[in-house]
């Protein structure tokens, strides 16, 4: 056969992923994974391979894969209309939006529906620079609140913050690292007077006006990291004194994952609800679902037409309400708090060398890893997922050095899975440190 009348190879997926961005997918695993379907709390790839799924929690599916209830009421609703819910009475989006506001916390509360969790955080810091007449707000060291202009310029974790320019002045506050920075030493009480300290001190040198602080109960992509409980409290005694609003971005840690409380800021609660709180990723267990809830004086205090045409749409609105539905009815937030114990305790009880911290509350779990001489380890935390992957579970990592892995199954996780899930991390992680520390681990 002559080379002309050879056929072309035809390129695989990966290799065509060159055509999107980012290329995200070329940093966790070394062949990328293509998912077909699932159920549950597994999923399956193209090549016929089954996962039991400990990160998909966390990206979107809050309750369980393809959950009979959201498919059916997504069927439905499809089957009628598929519409914007900005111009017309949507009863769904009102729906939703009632029971939101019920479950905030917040008095009076108004939803304001989105898209995802950046257009969340983004309408957030439109509300409270408008409503303070201030573009100065304050923001958590290691946090992340997404990509927008906006949402890049007040995140503090510089590997997510592509560009130093933003419309707004931030200002970077301690306390979301409990382990790591000047403050590491103190005793949790210490901890919380140093930080507060420090917020003080901040403002002292600012002098202007300061809209807003905008934290994550538990940093996320920061690995599953967070300050002592009623550290938000304490901030918040602060900020009253100056006017300044609270933002609660409870884009992982809402809607009962970190198993104690419905929401992240409920750790805190001794200072009251925040000003504002964002919600997205899980509540549409997979659809473009995020939203801002505010006080009516701070989420009226825009006197623009502000719209967005897919928030809260039909569609998406109707497949939330089934899913939240699933959640309060089967007390998911019960379950978070037991399988997420069970859980814990299993990799404690592994004591790896290579494992320096297991924290987290609920199903939010961060594993820190570092290598033979006690220092972070990516590597470590590289090989964990390669090796998870060959045994059958799908885990995720983040962290400032990229060496903390994050565990975050779907909600309805049963206590059988748990234990399987745990066992087989347990060994991804003893092969992992094997390649890492060499075939002898230290003592
Ligand atoms: N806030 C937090 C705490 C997040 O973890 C994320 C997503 N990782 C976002 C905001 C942005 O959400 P989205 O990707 O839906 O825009």
């Amino acid at each position: 056969m002559s080379d002309q009348s050879r056929a072309p190879e035809t390129p695989s997926l990966h290799q065509r992923h060159r055509a999107v961005t980012p290329a995200w997918l070329a940093t966790y695993y070394s062949e990328p994974i293509e998912l077909t379907h699932g159920e549950g709390r597994h999923v399956w790839d193209s090549a016929g391979n089954r996962y039991l799924d400990f990160f998909g929690g966390i990206l979107t599916t809050m309750t369980a894969h393809a959950l009979p209830e959201v498919t059916k009421a997504v069927a439905e609703q499809a089957g009628r209309i598929i519409h914007s819910s900005t111009l017309y009475l949507s009863s769904g989006m009102v729906e939703l939006a009632e029971q939101i506001a019920g479950l905030s916390g917040i008095p009076d509360a108004k939803v304001f529906f989105t898209t995802s969790g950046t257009e969340a955080n983004d309408a957030a810091l439109l509300l409270a620079t408008a409503y303070r007449h201030s573009n100065q707000v304050l923001a958590m060291r290691n946090s992340y609140h997404g990509r927008s202009f906006t949402t890049i310029g007040i995140t503090g974790n510089g590997a997510w913050s592509p560009t130093s320019l933003s419309p707004l002045q931030t200002l970077y506050v301690h306390g979301g690292v409990r382990t790591r920075g000047p403050f590491a030493h103190l005793s949790d009480a210490d901890f919380i007077a140093a930080c507060t300290q420090d917020l003080e001190d901040l403002l002292g040198q600012v002098g202007g006006n300061v809209a807003a602080l905008i934290a994550e109960p538990i940093q996320g992509v920061g690995g599953f990291t967070h300050g002592p409980d009623g550290l938000f409290a304490a901030f918040k005694r602060v900020l009253d004194r100056h006017g300044i609003l609270w933002i609660s971005d409870e884009v992982q840690t809402g809607w009962g994952r970190t198993g104690d409380h419905f929401w992240g800021w409920q750790a805190h609660a001794e200072a009251g609800p925040p000003d504002i709180l964002t919600f997205a990723k899980g509540i549409g267990n997979g659809l473009a679902m995020g939203g801002v809830v505010a006080r009516a004086e701070v989420m009226d205090c825009l006197d623009a037409n502000s719209i967005s045409t897919f928030g809260g749409s039909p569609v998406t609105t109707a497949g939330a309400l089934a899913n939240l539905r699933h959640l309060l009815e089967h007390d998911l937030q019960g379950n978070a708090r037991r399988t997420g114990a069970l859980l814990v305790k299993r990799l404690l009880a592994a004591d790896l060398p290579v494992v320096r911290e297991v924290r987290g509350k609920g199903l939010m779990i961060g594993v820190e890893l570092v290598d033979a001489a006690g220092e972070p380890s990516p590597a470590a935390a590289a090989a964990t997922l390669e090796h998870a992957r060959e045994l059958g579970l799908l885990i995720g990592k983040g962290g400032l050095a990229g060496n903390v892995l994050r565990v975050a199954p779907p909600l309805s996780l049963t206590e059988g899975e748990a234990v399987e899930g745990a066992d087989l991390l347990v060994e991804a992680l003893r092969r992992a440190q094997a390649q890492t520390f060499g075939p002898e681990p230290r003592p």
